[in-house]
């Protein structure tokens, strides 16, 4: 738990969320900001900066990250029709938030990648 990092305080509950999923690993919500229709955020309790901070032992974490990432698809109605999943990683990515979390985006036809 890191006490200025906005999702560790979502997975402490201090600061309320709904949550789609939950499992010992992450938490499953909803951007507040979506960029689709459906915009969740498949979000670790453990706090790890970003993706390049896993290290081989928690390399489980990452194909847990897509299978929660796959349910909540699936609860949400997108698992059909498709969806995009994210990581961004670092300034040029853009990520706002250091702590690992993925992004599911699907509900409409979406642009390309770039
Ligand atoms: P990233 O740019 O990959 O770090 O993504 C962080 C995401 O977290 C952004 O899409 C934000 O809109 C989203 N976000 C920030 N604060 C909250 C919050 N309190 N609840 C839900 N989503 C949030």
């Amino acid at each position: 738990m890191v006490a200025d990092c906005v999702f560790c305080r979502i997975v402490s509950g201090d600061i309320p969320s709904e949550r789609l999923l939950e499992d010992k690993r992450c938490i499953v919500i909803r951007d507040i900001h979506p960029q689709a229709p459906q915009h969740l955020l498949v979000v670790t309790k453990a706090h790890i900066p970003t993706a390049a901070d896993v290290r081989e032992e928690k390399l489980p974490l990452l194909g847990h990250l897509v299978m929660a990432a796959t349910k909540a698809a699936e609860q949400v109605g997108i698992a059909k029709t498709g969806y995009r999943l994210v990581i961004n990683n670092g300034p040029d990515s853009g990520q706002e938030v250091p702590h690992l979390h993925l992004h599911v985006l699907g509900g409409a036809k979406l642009g390309r990648l770039g």
